[in-house]
């Protein structure tokens, strides 16, 4: 069996605070589970820095899955259906379920048993027992969960887990500490989730590398400004079994089972990075058709899809400002228009 658990940041961001070098502050360190590396520019970036990583902190002990003292624990282990909750579990915990009904439940918070008995949460992994996943699956369903004015209504033997969003509020929070402090040039890559303060000191935008699902470096190079960039892909954690399947760590709520549709990423770019990190986990179970036909009915972000046979998609918004490099592939990226 062999985990890849995306230890190294998944995605290259060229940074560089040109002519401002004194001014530029980096600050790399490990939380939510993956290594992070922020870069901001100016003389406010010391402090913002600082302050961003006591945020990312801040929500990581109280959305964690694992952690004892977390809120999630809490809710997941405490006895009891109606427990207030604290502001950002409200924040994430009412978005994945607004996303959850909006994506007919590709999206569900409430999947935790069935991926702990994947064992995506633990250092081994398997394919689990039908009954296994018969009596997890029936522990799931968001729509029995109720949240209100910070009391969240939990049936009994249920449990939450906002890994598919968690990093992306992250990367949102410590977006706004930076810009608080007055910082209007930074980059944060939040293992392979990207937050993008404003553009570079220049005036240019940020260029992010956007990772080839099936290979070693990039499928093409993004720029922008003041946006998240968030990916989900098979790639990002899986193992191998015993007859040398691979099973990745996204999975389909409908069955239980990691999605498979013949996409292998689906990076979301928007203002909103907690949005984005829900889309993406959400766009990738939907698969290319359903991915399609949610942009345009939906809008509000872009999109690149990577599928199998290195075929690209992205939006329009994109078109100009995402380049395929010619060494994944010679084929354009494909523009989807409304
Ligand atoms: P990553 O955490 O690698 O960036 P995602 O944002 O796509 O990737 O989140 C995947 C995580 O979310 C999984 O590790 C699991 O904990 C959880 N998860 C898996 N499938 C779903 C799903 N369909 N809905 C909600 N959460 C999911
Ligand atoms: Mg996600």
């Amino acid at each position: 069996m062999k985990l890849w658990a995306g230890l190294l940041a998944l995605c290259l961001v060229l940074t560089g605070c040109s002519g401002h070098a004194e001014e530029k502050q980096r600050r790399s360190f490990f939380a939510m589970d993956t290594y992070m590396t922020m870069t901001a520019c100016g003389p406010e970036a010391e402090a913002g820095l600082k302050s961003a990583e006591a945020r990312i902190r801040q929500i990581e002990s109280e959305l964690s899955v694992t952690d004892p003292g977390s809120e999630v624990y809490r809710v997941n282990h405490g006895s009891g259906t109606d427990i207030p909750v604290g502001k950002d579990m409200e924040e994430t915990l009412g978005t994945a379920l607004a996303l959850a009904e909006e994506t007919g439940g590709a999206l569900d918070p409430t999947l935790y048993p069935v991926v702990e008995a994947w064992g995506f949460t633990r250092e081994r992994q398997q394919v689990p027992a039908d009954e296994t996943l018969r009596e997890t699956m029936a522990r799931t369903g968001w729509e029995r969960l109720r949240l209100s004015e910070g009391t969240l209504h939990r049936p009994e033997g249920m449990e939450i887990d906002l890994g598919a969003v968690g990093k992306g509020y992250a990367g949102r929070e410590a977006g706004r500490v930076l810009r608080a402090h007055g910082v209007t040039s930074a980059i944060l890559s939040l293992g392979g989730n990207i937050e993008a303060v404003g553009a570079r000191p220049d005036g240019t935008p940020w260029r992010v590398g956007i990772r080839a699902p099936d290979a070693e470096g990039h499928a093409g190079m993004l720029s922008v400004r003041d946006a998240a960039v968030v990916t989900s892909g098979s790639y990002e954690r899986y193992f191998t079994d015993d007859s040398g399947k691979r099973w990745h760590h996204i999975l389909d709520p409908a069955s239980g089972y990691p999605a498979e549709n013949g996409l292998l990423s689906v990076t979301v770019v928007g203002p909103d990075g907690l949005l984005c990190d829900g889309l993406s986990t959400a766009l990738f179970v939907m698969g290319r058709d359903k991915a399609e036909a949610f942009w345009r009915a939906h809008g509000g972000f872009e999109m690149i899809l990577i599928g199998e046979g290195r075929h690209i998609t992205v939006t329009e918004g994109l078109a100009e400002r995402f380049t395929v490099l010619p060494e994944y592939t010679a084929e354009k990226a494909e523009v989807l228009r409304r």
